[in-house]
């Protein structure tokens, strides 16, 4: 988990994920409970519970997908803190997750056609442009239109992107869109895999995700390709150390700082993370 805040003053790739997440868009989520053995489910609920949500604050979930960070958040917010104030926009590139969203939304739970959810197709390479929305799919038909609009500047307290930042190309245009659309004081959180540090544990951690995660997309969702495209998007993301570089370097101050943890302390959200 990497939590920053912004500070107070004082394409290529983009095809290839699409096509992917479009393949597992049906099966994502039980894609989810079978590769990580039902453990996401901890470590999303961990995440939130952590993030605290709660006043009626403005949220961004990018790379929203199937919506499992947009309901944590909500019901965090209603169930803990009586708040049914707090808004998400969930944000994804692809029309096909967040249409699957949607309609999880609207099966699921209490805030289908609420303005405390708002479904937003996007780039989160690109806050700042809208893009073309295409006809919706078999199956979608009878959803609500899709929206696509520019994020402006400063317009949100809480930035989340969970398991999504990896499938991006340009990591650091991530991170600077991040920095511009939350206001001074906001928060970046980000859930993504991390490098396992013990040479065993990693060594059982590659034959798993490298032999066994791709034969289970092949045997559960007859997609073999989409699933190892996932286990090599995790090899290739940085290690914890230097995706924190790249977080500094875009402005956010970090926990572990001094000025990182005053904040942390004046928002309670002082841990070890
Ligand atoms: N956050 C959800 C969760 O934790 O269950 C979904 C994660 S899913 C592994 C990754 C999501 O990132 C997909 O829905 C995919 O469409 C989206 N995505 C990939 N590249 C993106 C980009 N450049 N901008 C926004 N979303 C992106």
């Amino acid at each position: 988990t990497h939590f920053g805040y912004r500070d107070i003053p004082s394409s290529s790739k983009e095809g290839l994920v699409a096509s992917v997440f479009s393949s597992v868009a049906s099966s994502y989520d039980l894609m989810n409970d079978a590769m990580s053995l039902g453990i996401h489910r901890l470590w999303k609920a961990h995440f939130v519970s952590k993030l605290d949500p709660r006043g009626g604050i403005n949220v961004l979930d990018v790379a929203g997908g199937t919506g499992d960070i947009a309901l944590r958040i909500l019901d965090h917010a209603r169930l803990k803190h009586i708040d049914r104030e707090t808004k998400v926009t969930m944000l994804d590139i692809n029309p096909e997750m967040l249409r699957e969203g949607m309609k999880r939304i609207k099966r699921e739970s209490m805030y289908w056609n609420t303005p405390q959810i708002d479904y937003q197709l996007g780039n989160a390479e690109a806050l700042h442009s809208s893009m073309e929305i295409p006809p919706p799919r078999k199956g979608h038909k009878t959803l609500p239109p899709l929206k696509s609009q520019r994020t402006e500047d400063e317009s949100v307290d809480l930035y989340t992107i969970a398991f999504g930042i990896r499938n991006c190309t340009h990591i650091d245009k991530v991170l600077e869109e991040a920095y511009r659309v939350l206001k001074p004081g906001g928060v970046f959180a980000c859930l993504e895999f991390g490098k396992v540090n013990n040479p065993l544990l990693a060594q059982i951690y590659k034959q798993y995700s490298f032999q066994v995660l791709p034969s289970l997309g092949h045997i559960l969702a007859s997609d073999r390709d989409s699933y190892q495209y996932l286990v090599e998007s995790i090899e290739r993301f940085p290690t914890q150390q230097q995706f924190a570089n790249m977080m500094k370097k875009v402005g956010f101050v970090l926990p572990g700082s001094e000025e990182g943890e005053r904040r942390l302390r004046q928002e309670g959200l002082d841990g070890e993370e």
